[in-house]
């Protein structure tokens, strides 16, 4: 298929006016600005609009839209974490399908065509065909009560995979945080994840209250937890929750750490030596009112920091809107530009999963996950798009076209 466009944002610094792009099945085969149809070739016309690769958020909760409303915002990030679990026995399997499904359509019409997002309850994928993304499924564990049986929920959903050829689905695994999961446990998830070549996330530096918990003072996060748990793995030792990963080496390479507020200078070694990469979630931070994200730290270490919206029980952001997060941060980073947080939202996420070839650009040999924007092509397009709140028209995924009625 041929796409005419009149412009195409290969990248955030590569703009081709007119904008042209061809595909076939759901691979993208060339871009340029002069590409004519080939005998019997589908070719779709969109005046003005403007082709963009898709967004991809590497931190979202997709089945916890429930939540939306439902959680008071503050500082208290404990207190946070007592009103979630005190309304996770509402979410039932089908309401979190059903928070999968919208989610996913939300995300989708607002230029996200990848998200990574965490499965905390793997019933929720029973009877679930299809999603609006292509979706990373981060298979999440904790050891609070014995020991979980990683590699058998993996074998479970790699078969559930294989039921669905046609949807774009991938497994990640993620410990879900050091105050729940051991550092016995996080290694062995690295070493899945190494093996298994699959992404490797975490919730990590998230609060001051994580940070107290493996200092090993004490923490509000403690009246959460079982009375019985014995942690040997947390001694009185004054680091951040990266440095406690540095020395028990509980982090695998190009891990994804969804939040790093909690850093010192010291960390950034590992976090270099591991590539990894952080994701920020703006509208999160904002709703916990916390303190400025280190990001001019990260920056100068030259470690990638990208951008996610989490979830609707702890941002204001319940449409899982990548360029409101964007925006956002640009109001709290006025050294930024709007091409190096494009960037955050596409080639930096896609080189955290490894994916820099398939992902993040409009390039030959990348998969077809692209957007039509309907905007003025007297701006810069990568600023417009940025700025626009309205929903995208035309969608890929995968080399699967859809065509959004607009409202
Ligand atoms: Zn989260």
């Amino acid at each position: 298929m041929l796409v005419q466009a009149d412009a195409l944002i290969e990248s955030a610094d590569r703009i081709h006016r007119p904008g042209h792009l061809r595909f076939l099945d759901h691979r993208i085969l060339e871009v340029g600005s002069h590409l004519h149809p080939r005998p019997g070739e589908e070719v779709l016309k969109l005046p003005g609009m403007t082709l963009a690769p898709g967004f991809i958020n590497l931190h979202a909760h997709l089945e916890l839209a429930g939540l939306e409303g439902r959680l008071q915002p503050g500082k208290d990030f404990s207190d946070w974490l007592r009103q979630v679990i005190s309304h996770l026995p509402e979410l039932t399997p089908e309401k979190r399908r059903h928070s999968v499904l919208k989610s996913s359509q939300h995300a989708l019409r607002s230029g996200t065509t990848s998200i990574l997002s965490i499965l905390s309850d793997p019933s929720t994928l029973a009877g679930l065909a299809s999603t609006a993304t292509r979706t990373w499924w981060a298979l999440e564990f904790m050891d609070l009560h014995g020991s979980p049986e990683p590699v058998k929920l993996l074998d479970r959903t790699k078969a559930w995979l294989l039921r669905h050829p046609s949807a774009c689905w991938h497994l990640a695994l993620s410990p879900h945080s050091p105050y729940t999961a051991s550092s016995e446990l996080y290694r062995s998830l690295a070493g899945m994840a190494l093996v298994e070549k699959l992404p490797f996330t975490t919730h990590l530096a998230e609060s001051p209250d994580e940070t107290l918990f493996v200092q090993g003072q004490p923490s509000p996060l403690h009246a959460l937890l079982p009375s019985h748990l014995v942690r040997k793995d947390i001694q009185a030792v004054n680091q951040t929750a990266i440095g406690w990963c540095a020395t028990r080496q509980s982090l695998p390479p190009f891990a994804i750490l969804a939040h790093g507020n909690e850093v010192r200078e010291s960390d950034m070694v590992y976090l270099k030596e591991k590539q990894a990469s952080i994701v920020h979630c703006p509208m999160a931070h904002r709703w916990f009112g916390r303190s400025p994200f280190p990001y001019a730290q990260y920056r100068a270490a030259d470690i990638p920091v990208c951008l996610g919206t989490d979830s609707p029980g702890g941002s204001s952001n319940a449409r899982f809107d990548l360029r409101e997060e964007a925006c956002d941060f640009l109001h709290n980073q006025p050294n930024v530009d709007y091409h190096e947080a494009w960037k955050m939202l596409t080639t930096a996420p896609a080189h955290a999963l490894q994916m820099h070839s398939k992902l993040g650009r409009l390039t030959p040999g990348g998969w077809a996950d692209w957007v039509a924007w309907r905007l003025p092509t007297d701006q810069d397009p990568v600023e417009a798009v940025l700025l626009d709140r309205q929903a995208a028209e035309w969608t890929c995924v995968g080399g699967i076209v859809a065509h959004h009625e607009m409202t």
